[in-house]
């Protein structure tokens, strides 16, 4: 008797697992039909959160559809997500970031990433090559580097250009207009904008007479650590160019990289010396390199 009891309960719990089972298979189907037949926007982070938060399949496929009907955001970005943006960000604009915001991909929004985007504000050449400007770079890149056990290492100063997009800016720091080639030193009088449109009318008339030209590249100088961490390119230096200066002005820029190397409290002291300097084939560094 007893046995027979037994054997019955088995049987019953055996159905109920059986259906639990059946109900289990369904709800991956459906969740595989899903997101095999749409677009869901951030799939990725969507699961992340599922086994974050510990959802069951039925609860995932719920989150799937209220996603494919734009009322679900999955928002836990990760480094490379908020990264992504803001390259997306400073190469396409607003417009590109805002279609990608809405796209499958759903990077983050353009106010997502305005934290990011204020932790480095690198200063824009206006006018010459300011030693200040190149110590306050590397104050801003190399204060927070983790030396960890390579307290000092050897670095490599590196020049080469980036395309721009060909436009000028204002600077609410220093109230001046950054963007103009290097030849506007010796054309305009001042890059300030003050109280009224002079500056304006003045890098206009120079413009328009071919005299000085928006610059449609920047010049750019990093310093690279040769070590096994934190060894990216880290911008000191940003300057428009047209790309018809001069090998003594490359000359006098390279012998100023290398003097803020030194005098900053966050270059050569505190990382160590440049040993080596690279450069893409312009001539005007070419030559400017033969003279150092
Ligand atoms: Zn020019």
């Amino acid at each position: 008797m007893i046995n027979w009891i037994t054997e019955c309960v088995k049987n019953t719990n055996s159905r109920k697992y059986l259906v639990r089972a059946h109900k289990r298979i369904k709800a991956f189907q459906t969740l595989l039909d899903l997101i095999s037949s749409n677009d869901i926007p951030a799939l990725s982070r969507l699961l992340s959160n599922a086994k974050k938060e510990g959802w069951g399949t039925s609860k995932t496929c719920s989150q799937v559809v209220l996603a494919i009907t734009g009322l679900y955001h999955s928002c836990n970005f990760t480094s490379l997500d908020k990264d992504l943006a803001v390259l997306i960000y400073e190469l396409g604009g607003g417009a590109a970031l805002y279609a990608l915001n809405k796209a499958p991909i759903s990077l983050p929004s353009r106010h997502t990433i305005a934290e990011e985007r204020q932790k480095i504000s690198l200063r824009v050449t206006v006018g010459p090559v300011k030693l200040t400007d190149i110590i306050a770079n590397i104050e801003m890149l190399f204060k927070d580097n983790e030396i960890g056990e390579h307290d000092k290492v050897i670095h490599t100063l590196c020049q080469d250009k980036i395309a721009g997009d060909g436009r000028l800016c204002y600077l609410d720091d220093t109230d001046a207009i950054a963007g103009l080639c290097e030849h506007a030193n010796a054309e305009l009088e001042t890059f300030r904008m003050g109280s009224n449109l002079t500056t304006i009318h003045a890098a206009v008339k120079a413009v328009r007479e071919g005299r000085v030209h928006v610059g449609k590249e920047y010049s750019v100088a990093v310093f690279a650590r040769h070590a096994p961490t934190d060894y990216g390119a880290k911008p000191v230096l940003l300057m428009p160019t047209c790309k018809h200066g001069s090998w003594q002005t490359a000359a006098l820029n390279l012998q100023k990289l290398l003097s803020a190397w030194k005098l900053s409290p966050y270059g050569e002291i505190m990382h160590g010396s440049v040993k080596n300097i690279a450069s893409d084939g312009a001539s005007d560094r070419r030559r400017a390199l033969y003279f150092l």
